[in-house]
């Protein structure tokens, strides 16, 4: 069946201020607390999310466009959007974000794309006061969903507050039509939580968990439901089947929310990330999230004493690469792990111990 496509805003000034109240959430929150007044972190909400076809849409706001060369060829035939400034980041780092910044003009700023596209609109929109809406091309990442940016700095990544999207736009054809070692490689941001949690239990066994991420047990629990959901949905999300690829976003918007609430990332980031940023370093840019997360999460599961087979068995079915990284280079990395982490000051995990070489065998390949 054919709809007209759908005007946005919709015409009539009381329906258009109506139908933008959310739009404007983030930015009233930028206003900022009075002086001296101490408040606590913003907790924010996840993005309106609205599944449909590309197609169906249509966008009457001057647009900001942030996208890269391969995304935005996956829907330009199918989205019509007024751009009168466009942006390709190629780098996740401020100094690049901010030389983007001075040239964007428009009223709404629109990532299509993965997590570098995601992540410079989020500053750009949150810089320039506009609202945000992201077209993911790939459940690639869970950016979309956070109010943070991953900046590379010194070696390492940091979060910085950006805001989150106020609308995401999913149509599940795009999706299914990505390269599958992307479709699905998002998984990688909820099957962390079977190494996260155990890394966050163990920092409070070993006395290092600061107040504010005292480790709760209900909260490891919904962790522990989010990644069954993860488990269960693999097969289907990574064939590009709706329904799994339905199920993982729910999956990345459950875990993103509860990181939200609980204010820190514990339930969903420890040494499997740590790794990641670690041999990033090792490897150069240019590597997905995935890529890196990915064999990170076998190798801390199996350092951790954990069962790997259902977590293996869910990378594979999402297409993620775990063979990519040379073996010297994961064998250098885990060696220098520890002092890596105790560096960049990274929440207690397996991979501050010296032990975590040395329980993996000093010679550990990603698969088995
Ligand atoms: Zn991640």
């Amino acid at each position: 069946m054919h709809r007209a496509p759908e005007e946005w805003p919709p015409e009539g000034l009381e329906e258009v201020a109506q139908s933008l109240e959310f739009l404007w959430i983030p930015h009233a929150l930028t206003a900022g607390p009075a002086m001296n007044i101490p408040i606590e972190p913003t907790i924010y909400p996840l993005p309106a999310l609205r599944f449909l076809a590309l197609s169906d849409w249509k966008e009457c706001r001057p647009t900001a466009l942030v996208t890269g060369g391969p995304a935005w060829d996956a829907v330009q035939d199918r989205l019509r959007l007024p751009v009168v400034w466009r942006g390709e980041p190629q780098r996740a780092t401020l100094d690049h974000w901010q030389a983007l910044l001075d040239g964007v003009q428009g009223e709404v700023v629109y990532a299509v794309g993965g997590g570098l596209a995601t992540d410079a609109a989020k500053f750009l929109a949150a810089r320039c006061h506009l609202p945000l809406v992201c077209i993911p091309t790939a459940l690639s990442v869970d950016a979309f969903l956070t109010g943070a940016s991953g900046v590379r700095e010194g070696g390492c990544v940091r979060y910085i507050e950006t805001q989150p999207p106020d609308l995401l736009l999913v149509d599940l054809d795009v999706i299914a039509a990505a390269p599958p070692s992307l479709r699905a490689a998002g998984i990688c941001d909820v099957l962390s939580i079977a190494t996260a949690l155990w890394d966050w239990r163990f920092a409070e066994e070993q006395g290092q968990n600061p107040p504010e991420m005292a480790y709760v047990e209900w909260v490891a629990e919904v962790a522990r439901g989010i990644l069954r959901g993860a488990l269960d949905c693999a097969e289907a999300a990574g064939a590009g089947d709706p329904e799994g690829l339905r199920a993982l976003l729910r999956c990345l918007a459950l875990e993103v929310l509860l990181c939200n609430l609980v204010g820190h990332s514990r339930p969903e980031e420890g040494s499997e990330h740590y790794f990641a940023y670690a041999v990033e370093n090792e490897v150069g840019p240019g590597r997905t999230h995935a890529e890196l997360v990915g064999p990170g999460i076998l190798l801390m599961a199996r350092a951790q004493g954990q069962e790997t087979a259902a977590l293996e068995r869910a990378l594979r079915a999402c297409h993620i690469p775990l063979d990519t990284i040379p073996q010297e280079v994961v064998n250098r990395t885990l060696k220098r792990l520890p002092e890596y982490a105790a560096h960049h000051r990274l929440p207690y995990s397996i991979a501050h111990t010296p032990g975590v070489a040395a329980a993996l065998g000093g010679n550990e390949s990603t698969r088995r």
